[in-house]
C-alpha cells in the first residue's frame, strides 16, 4: 500500500521533491491543492506538469473518505456517515459556534472527529465501545474528515438542500477543483467522536500536525479538544508535545467507586494517577483542562458526588461541562430528570466551581458530538448498511 498524500508534512514532501529534483515551489502548489482546494483527483492539479503529477500517482494515493449519508438537524448541527476503503463507517459531527462548550463566541464551527473504528476501552454507557476496538484510523483518514466536510460545504449551496432530521442520499465524494474556495468552514475540532484518541497517539499528533500548520488545514492548536477517557502516560506525553493543544477528561465520576462502576480504564488508572498526569499538563500547558461528566440516573448524580469533584475541578482549575446522559438503545443507563440535573449544577456552582449544563431537548441533541451520539454509530451503521445494500 502506497502511503497517502494527506499522511506527509510540508517537510517531508520537500524531502520527497528534492530527491526528485523538483523546485521547492512545487510543494507549495501541491499543498494548495489539497488543502485550499481540497481536490481529490491528482488530474484536477493542472499546474503541476503531468510527469510530476504521474511521479506522485506512482508514489502515494491520494485518499478522499466517501460520504455515504448526511444527517441534518433544526439547530444546524450536522452529522457526516462516512464508509471508508475497507467499507468501516465512521462519523463526524458539524456544530456551529456554541460559545458555552468549548469555542468562543467568534468561532465559526466546530467539527467533532472520529480516531478509531469502535473503542476498546468499553465505558459501560457507551455504544463506542459496544463491540471493541476494530481498528485506528490512518492520518489521512482523520485529516479527511476535516476536508470531506469542507468540500461539501462547497457544494453544498447547490445540490443539497439540509432537511431537519432526515438521512439523505449523498454521491460520493468525486468533486473537486473548480469548486475550490479558499474560505474555510471549521474553526475548531473536538477529537470525541468514535474512539479513544490517546490509543491513537501516533496517528493522531500527525494528523493534528498538518491540520495545525498553516500549510494544512490552518486550525489553531488552543482551538483543538483532545478528549480522554483518561489515558495516563499518553496524558503525560501530550503535556510535553510542543503544541498547546486543550485537553478534555471524560470523568462522569469523581471517585473511585463510581468511575470503576462505569469506566474499566480507572481500575488501570484510579483518580490519583489521573489527577497528577493532569496536574502535570496543566502545569505545562495552563489553564485548559475540561471535566465531561455526563450525568446518569442513579449512578453518577448523587450529590455525594459534588465534594470529591468541586475539589478535583478546583485543583486543576478545570471547567465542568456537564452532559445529561443520551439514551443508548439496549443499555440499561437512564438520563436523570431534569429538576436532578439542574441540581447538580446548583450544588456545584455554590461550591464555586465553573460549570455548564447542557439543556437541549428533542433529537437535536444527539449529534452534539462528545456530548455524544443518541444515534449511536452501531445504529447509523446498521441504518446505512440497510440502505445500502
Ligand atoms: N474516548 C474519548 C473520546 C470519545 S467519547 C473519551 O472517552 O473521552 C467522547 C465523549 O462522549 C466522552 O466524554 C464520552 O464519555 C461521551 N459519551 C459517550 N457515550 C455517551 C452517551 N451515551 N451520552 C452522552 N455522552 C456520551
Ligand atoms: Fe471509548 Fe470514550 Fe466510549 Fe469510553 S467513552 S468506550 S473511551 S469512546
Amino acid at each position: 500500500m502506497l502511503p497517502d498524500i494527506k499522511s506527509q508534512t510540508a517537510e517531508e514532501l520537500r524531502i520527497k521533491f528534492q530527491s526528485w529534483s523538483q523546485s521547492a515551489y512545487r510543494v507549495d502548489q501541491l499543498l494548495e491543492w489539497l488543502y485550499v482546494h481540497r481536490v481529490a483527483d491528482w488530474e484536477a492539479m493542472t499546474n503541476l506538469p503531468k510527469t510530476l503529477r504521474d511521479q506522485l500517482r506512482t508514489s502515494f494515493s491520494l485518499y478522499s473518505l466517501e460520504l455515504v449519508r448526511k444527517q441534518g438537524s433544526q439547530d444546524e448541527t450536522q452529522k457526516f456517515l462516512w464508509r471508508l476503503t475497507d467499507h468501516s463507517l465512521i462519523e463526524s459531527v458539524l456544530i456551529p459556534a456554541s460559545p458555552a462548550l468549548y469555542g468562543e463566541a467568534s468561532d465559526r464551527h466546530t467539527l467533532c472527529v472520529s480516531t478509531q473504528v469502535g473503542c476498546a476501552y468499553g465505558c459501560s454507557f457507551c455504544a463506542s465501545g459496544l463491540e471493541g476496538l476494530e481498528r485506528n484510523l490512518r492520518v489521512e483518514e482523520i485529516v479527511d474528515q476535516v476536508l470531506g466536510v469542507e468540500r461539501w460545504h462547497q457544494r453544498q449551496g447547490s445540490k443539497l438542500p439540509v432537511e431537519g432530521g432526515k438521512l439523505e442520499e449523498v454521491e460520493p465524494a468525486t468533486w473537486n477543483a473548480q469548486l475550490g474556495s479558499k474560505q474555510r468552514l471549521i474553526s475548531n475540532l473536538v477529537i470525541m467522536g468514535m474512539g479513544e484518541p490517546l490509543a491513537n497517539y501516533t496517528s493522531l499528533l500527525k494528523a493534528l500536525t498538518i491540520l495545525n500548520a498553516r500549510w494544512g488545514g490552518g486550525i489553531g492548536a488552543r482551538k483543538i479538544t483532545i478528549s480522554t477517557s483518561g489515558l495516563v502516560p499518553q496524558i503525560r506525553k501530550l503535556a510535553d508535545e510542543q503544541l498547546q493543544f486543550r485537553l478534555a477528561i471524560s470523568l462522569h465520576g469523581a471517585t473511585d467507586e463510581t468511575r470503576n462502576k462505569i469506566m474499566p480504564v480507572n481500575r488501570k488508572y484510579p483518580l490519583s494517577e489521573l489527577t497528577a498526569a493532569c496536574e502535570y499538563y496543566q502545569q505545562k500547558k495552563g489553564r485548559m483542562i475540561t471535566f465531561e461528566y455526563i450525568l446518569i440516573a442513579g449512578v453518577n448524580d448523587g450529590l455525594d458526588q459534588i465534594g470529591p469533584l468541586a475539589r478535583l475541578a478546583k485543583r486543576l482549575n478545570a471547567k465542568v461541562n456537564l452532559i445529561p446522559y443520551n439514551k443508548v438503545e439496549g443499555l440499561r443507563w437512564e438520563r436523570p430528570a431534569e429538576e436532578a440535573q439542574e441540581r447538580f449544577l446548583r450544588a456545584l456552582e455554590r461550591q464555586k466551581v465553573s460549570a455548564t449544563l447542557r439543556r437541549e431537548k428533542g433529537h437535536d441533541i444527539d449529534a452534539a458530538c462528545g456530548q455524544l451520539r443518541l444515534k449511536t454509530e452501531r445504529e447509523l451503521g446498521e441504518a446505512a448498511k440497510a440502505l445500502i445494500e
